[in-house]
């Protein structure tokens, strides 16, 4: 197929590619990287990459890609056993990693290669021998669920995505994407890194995400920034002191949330502040980038926006039945269909199977109504967060956004639990803003009845010092303790 990226491979020149901290890399510096990393791996069908925050990570997986070869980005915080099961299923030949980078015992069989990022050699003209349908990423999902599955992405997914969102938001050779999200998910590899550099744009890597480097960014030629909803959470906190960080977003050309739902206090927070509404978007591994909308102005706090132009979505029924009415009520399985979606799960023909209806809607497990405008409110996964109470199905999102608007709340994640009486009951899990006062269940109920309805009060709220999260800042709902009776309905 033709290359994923024609700004390097056809006369690349000396603007901004990448930077990561103090080392950057021009177009034409990047495509003669690429090509030594190319070089290297040509003979290869599939290669690891050790995925740190780093240039040494954006030049093996585009010089992998430019050579027609499929990349595993691993994930640099596994544990052991997680690596061992990712380089078991995934068996990549060998790993691409930063020189210097200490690689642990489960690596110790792969045979290595380092990438050196001033190493030049030939940028081929096309992707080597690789095809539309070739896979170009397997990227294991986050593991929110249950344990992570490889989802081969193909270099069709890859440039479909890619080529939505920079139409989507009118993306040009000009933008310049700063962003401190890690590299081994889609988020921050597939569209925060290669989807710049698809246009002849530039990244700005900030290693580690901190607000002053946001600032900082923004306010030096930087003009959209990538985030998960806890770093816009950490800026809707240090806003109130930080009039540089408001006027630095008040001048972005986009602010951009995925990868978890954006509590609706935090979205509005921001808006009052910086007078920009952050745009959130919806996306999984599996599918890449769903849906959109195309500028802030058009941003509502809780939705997604609509299905981005070639992207097939609707929801369902339990029973199958498609639903049809854009209402803003009915709740629907959404499924997705389209040029974007991966092939399959690696090793996993019952999971691939089981994932796809008969005629290739690919089932995403996520719950959701459309609005009238054709927006999509995602009200949360089959699996954790749908609560069947007292007859009634109840998002957990909703009520998890009604409890951050109480200030004696930090951080809240619902859950429901088998009850006798009402099938489930709410349980609400709640990091307190004081932990030496925290607010009662009583005091919760009333808040959250008063502005949902009364049988979206939770039963039972439960205190903890922090919520499980992964790398995202995915709320992992299996690793909530278990419950324990003795706090019940108490504290
Ligand atoms: P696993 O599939 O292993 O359980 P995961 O689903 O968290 O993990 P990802 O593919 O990284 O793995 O995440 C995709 C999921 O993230 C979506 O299915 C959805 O539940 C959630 N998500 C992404 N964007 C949003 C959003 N804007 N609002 C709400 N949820 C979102
Ligand atoms: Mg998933």
């Amino acid at each position: 197929m033709s290359s994923l990226f024609p700004a390097l491979t056809d006369a690349p020149g000396p603007r901004p590619a990448l930077r990561f901290g103090d080392r950057a890399l021009t177009y034409a510096e990047l495509a003669a990287a690429a090509g030594a990393v190319g070089a290297r791996v040509r003979d290869q069908e599939r290669v690891a990459v050790w995925a740190t925050p780093a240039l040494e990570t954006a030049v093996a997986v585009v010089g992998a890609l430019l050579a027609g070869v499929s990349v595993v980005p691993l994930n640099p915080r596994s544990g052991g056993t997680e690596l061992g099961h990712i380089l078991a299923d995934s068996a990549p030949s060998l790993v691409l990693a930063a020189p210097g980078d200490e690689l642990p015992g489960v690596l110790a069989g792969s045979r290595r290669v380092d990438v050196d990022v001033r190493e030049r050699g030939p940028v081929p003209a096309e992707d080597g021998r690789a095809g539309d349908e070739d896979p170009a990423l397997i990227v294991y999902t986050s593991g929110t669920t249950g344990p992570p599955k490889g989802a081969v992405i193909p270099r069709r997914a890859v440039a479909h995505t890619l080529d939505a969102l920079a139409d989507a938001w009118a993306w040009t050779a000009g933008d310049v994407l700063v962003h401190g999200l890690p590299l081994f998910h889609v988020h921050g590899l597939v569209l925060g890194t290669l989807g710049p550099l698809r246009r002849g744009g530039s990244v700005r890597h900030l290693g580690r995400f901190t607000t002053e480097g946001v600032a900082r960014e923004l306010s030096d030629g930087a003009t959209m920034l990538f985030g998960v909803p806890t770093m816009y959470h950490r800026i809707a906190e240090a806003l109130p002191d930080s009039p540089e960080l408001a006027g630095a977003l008040a001048g972005a050309r986009l602010l951009v949330s995925g990868s978890a739902a954006l509590p609706v206090h935090d979205h509005e927070r921001i808006a009052a502040a910086t007078g920009r509404r952050v745009i959130e978007r919806y996306g999984m591994t599996e599918t890449l980038m769903n849906t959109s909308v195309r500028a802030d102005g058009e941003a509502r706090a809780g939705t997604v926006g609509p299905p981005l132009p070639g992207v097939g979505l609707r929801l369902v029924e339990e029973d199958g039945t498609p639903l049809t009415a854009y209402d803003g009520e009915s709740v629907g399985e959404i499924q997705v269909r389209g040029p974007n979606l991966f092939t399959r799960y690696l090793n996993r023909p019952d999971a691939t199977a089981a994932a796809f209806t008969g005629d290739g809607w690919f089932r995403t497990g996520d719950m959701a109504v459309r609005d009238p405008d054709g927006s999509v409110r995602i009200v949360g996964r089959k699996a954790t967060d749908l609560i069947k109470s007292g007859g009634y199905k109840i998002g957990a999102g909703e009520i998890e956004n009604a409890l951050l608007e109480h200030p004696g709340v930090r951080e809240a994640a619902v859950t429901g639990e088998p009850d006798a009486d009402l099938g489930e009951r709410i349980v609400a899990w709640i990091v307190p803003a004081d932990p030496a006062a925290p607010p009662g269940t009583e005091e919760l109920a009333g808040h959250v009845a008063g502005r949902l309805a009364p049988h979206k009060r939770p039963r039972v709220v439960r205190l903890l010092d922090a919520l499980p999260r992964n790398e995202m800042g995915k709320i992992m709902k299996r690793a909530l303790p278990q419950g324990d009776p003795a706090a019940e309905g108490g504290r």
